[in-house]
């Protein structure tokens, strides 16, 4: 008798960019071809060590983030789809998804990933200002991503994101605006708009922390969070999660099973996985992990951390969840935020409100013991 395969997704962590942009925590920074090169092979090795993984669980997604995979040659992206092809067994339909940076990609480079299996591609654009552009010390211009995006649609690429941002220093609402509808005539798939979070130990914290009149102030923020929402609507997108829109069935499949929990297993440098409830977190030293030394911690999870995250992940879909089991756990919670209008219920599964979502760190925060 066949019997069903888990559903597991993969992440490949590529940690190299052409340089570090000043408002990035990521685990990121520019490295020699020869670094990189050796970085594959031990992708590679650590990919053929979790062989065991292939009898329980089949592929529904592989996303390659970073850091900017699209820094690799596109060779070596084939050799590691192909290594995992080897080794798992695939959904026919499969979601592949590359992150690529405008001013990374050629043509001969996207057709490579086309044919390599690559189905989605995700533009970090941020803005189509280029003087915002400039002071995010990104590597392109607006001018630079038009060539990259048209060349991604002749390479046969009908699934797009672009990642944009808000509260950026100097930006305005009409700055922001343009950007919208610059990024919105060109109809790309799917669109992540996330403001901007200025992160301890990056060179905007020196020059930002403590000048908040450098910034956006907060209703201006709030502005340009209510004009991503209405403009992107009234462009045929829906928002399907707190920070995501996308066009009808173009939802980003891997970041839908993360805040569903399913399964995830990850390869390459600080790299984490899911397996049965068990968090699993890679190296995060290089020269370390250029060593073999792959495995970093491991952490059973808690019954109590498996439900927090079952509502703080699940309730950033804009559909919501079905409480399931902890409806009775969470009874007063529930009432509670029902009746401040945060949250609210259909069919069985609750969702935020609109103003829920406006106040989702708070909401999100109460399902935290
Ligand atoms: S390209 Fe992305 S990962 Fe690389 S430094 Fe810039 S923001 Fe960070």
């Amino acid at each position: 008798m066949r019997t069903e395969k888990q559903t597991l997704e993969l992440y490949i962590h590529i940690p190299f960019c052409v340089r570090k942009c000043a408002y990035c925590d990521f685990l990121s920074a520019p490295a020699s071809r020869k670094t990189q090169e050796a970085y594959v092979e031990c992708l590679l090795k650590e990919i053929r060590r979790s062989a065991e993984l292939s009898g329980t669980y089949e592929v529904s997604t592989v996303f390659f983030g970073g850091g900017t995979p699209s820094i690799l040659p596109e060779k070596q992206i084939g050799r590691i789809l192909e290594q995992l092809r080897a080794q798992f067994s695939f959904r026919e339909s499969a979601e592949i998804t590359l992150e690529a940076n405008p001013g990374t990609v050629d043509k001969d480079k996207l057709r490579a990933y086309r044919d390599a299996g690559v189905n989605r591609l995700s533009f970090g654009l941020q803005s189509a200002e280029d003087a915002e552009l400039r002071l995010l010390s990104r590597i392109h211009t607006w001018r630079q991503f038009l060539v990259s995006y048209t060349l991604a649609r002749e390479a046969g690429f009908h699934n797009i994101n672009i990642d944009l941002m808000s509260a950026l220093p100097g930006q305005t609402e009409e700055s922001y605006q343009k950007t919208l509808e610059r990024v919105l005539h060109l109809e790309p798939e799917h669109i992540s708009a996330y403001s901007l979070i200025i992160e301890e130990g990056t060179p905007f914290y020196e020059r930002y922390e403590g000048h908040p009149e450098l910034l956006p102030s907060e209703e201006e923020e709030r502005r340009m969070y209510v004009l991503t929402k209405e403009i992107l609507e009234s462009g045929g997108y829906r928002r399907y999660e707190i920070s995501n829109y996308a066009k009808k069935d173009r939802e980003c499949r891997h970041n839908l099973g993360y805040w569903e929990r399913t399964d995830y297993k990850g390869y390459g440098l600080g790299a984490a996985s899911l397996l049965h409830n068990i968090r699993f977190t890679n190296q995060t030293d290089l020269s370390e992990y250029l060593h073999g030394n792959f495995a970093g911690s491991e952490e059973k999870l808690t019954d109590q951390a498996v439900r927090e995250e079952y509502f703080f992940l699940g309730l950033r879909k804009t559909e919501g969840i079905d409480p399931g089991i902890y409806r009775e756990y969470y009874r007063e919670l529930l009432k509670k935020l029902k009746i401040q209008k945060l949250l609210d219920e259909k069919d069985g599964k609750i969702y935020l409100t609109e103003k829920g979502i406006d106040l989702s760190n708070y909401v999100l925060a109460q399902f935290l013991d």
